[in-house]
């Protein structure tokens, strides 16, 4: 690989983190480097994530963006292990001097939840839908160590923490009690009780409408703030992560199109990819006068096109991207850009 880490984490050096002590705001937290997830369904096999490199800083926002299909769910995924059966990871992921690559199951499901917290897409399906919602969150202090006696009360608080209006009055309702909003205000709850680091959210404001949406948005951002939690936001939607990321790593066909700060990948892009994202969002819309909307369909990464997986659907395409895949290099400072003609794509 051509490409230097976003952030860099020694491999022998100190921890990130100590046990429960704050890295000071923009050290290295995480940082996945070289990730490849082979995956075989029935009787096709293919490498879905190919050499997948990013970091999160603590306090900070990495989004990862892409179509359906572009493994930035997997990518974010392979953190906590929680991959389909048959999944096989290479490379490193590094947190806390440890690559969890390596890292025993125990120590995984120590990291999950408690390091690391998880918000997924579809609450209604991650939750327990025949246990009040109060005893789930519950279930993971008590499982962190707490005395029983003090979990009603930091319940309570966490619900009120996630927003939750009331939270004496909602304990012990069922996930299908809840609107969609405080649904997901309830896994906001449950990926705070571990105290963690880091938040993964997969696509957390998806299947919400535009208000509760930035509700949503906007008590992460609080969060993060008031807390110094560190977050992996995984989204399609580009005003998502306009508003909420620092730095942001497109994604295609299970490899890195682009990567940078987020404000600069966004209205100045180094790659034709997110430059046809950025277009079709007028809100995100870049400084570039072309407005080149997204053609085709994504490609697929059990059969990616040779070179370029992009060139199918590049208006940039030349033959050299046939036959050559481009290699995520830096093209100006902090700019990385897995395309042959990044140059020319800016302005
Ligand atoms: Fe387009 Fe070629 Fe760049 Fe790929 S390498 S994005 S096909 S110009």
């Amino acid at each position: 690989m051509t490409e230097k880490p976003l952030s860099t984490v020694a491999a022998s050096g100190s921890p990130a983190s100590g046990a429960g002590a704050a890295p000071a705001p923009g050290a290295p937290l995480l940082q996945v480097e070289d990730l490849e997830v082979v995956l075989s369904t029935g009787s096709v096999t293919g490498r879905v994530i190919d050499g997948v490199s990013f970091g999160v800083g603590a306090g900070r926002t990495t989004g990862l963006i892409g179509e359906s299909g572009s493994g930035k769910t997997m990518s974010a995924m392979s953190i906590v292990r929680l991959l389909p059966d048959g999944a096989e990871t290479s490379g490193r992921i590094v947190w806390r001097s440890q690559n969890l690559l390596d890292a025993p199951r125990r120590r995984i499901r120590e990291v999950r939840g408690r390091e690391i917290g998880v918000i997924f897409q579809d609450p209604l399906a991650a939750l327990n839908p025949i246990q009040p919602i109060g005893k789930q969150v519950g279930e993971i202090l008590r499982r962190g160590g707490m005395a029983r006696q003090d979990v009603h009360a930091r319940v309570l608080e966490l619900l009120g923490r996630a927003g939750i209006p009331d939270p004496e009055q909602r304990v012990d309702v069922y996930p299908h009690e809840l609107s969609g909003g405080l649904r997901q205000r309830v896994m906001i709850a449950m990926a705070l009780a571990g105290e963690p680091q880091l938040i993964i959210a997969d696509e957390p404001t998806t299947a919400l409408d535009v208000t509760t949406q930035a509700r949503i948005l906007r008590l992460l951002a609080d969060l993060r703030h008031q807390e110094g939690l560190a977050m992996l936001l995984v989204s399609h939607d580009l005003r998502v992560m306009a508003h909420v990321a620092d730095e942001v790593v497109v994604m295609y066909a299970g490899r890195v199109a682009e990567r940078g700060p987020a404000r600069e990948v966004l209205e100045r892009p180094r790659h034709p990819y997110t430059r046809a994202l950025a277009n079709n969002v007028p809100a995100v819309s870049t400084k570039t006068a072309i407005a080149e909307p997204l053609q085709g369909a994504p490609a697929n990464p059990f059969d990616r096109p040779s070179g370029c997986a992009f060139h199918p659907r590049c208006p940039l395409a030349v033959e050299r991207c046939r036959t050559e895949k481009p290699e995520l290099r830096e093209v100006e400072p902090g700019r990385f850009s897995a395309c042959h003609r990044a140059t020319e794509v800016a302005p």
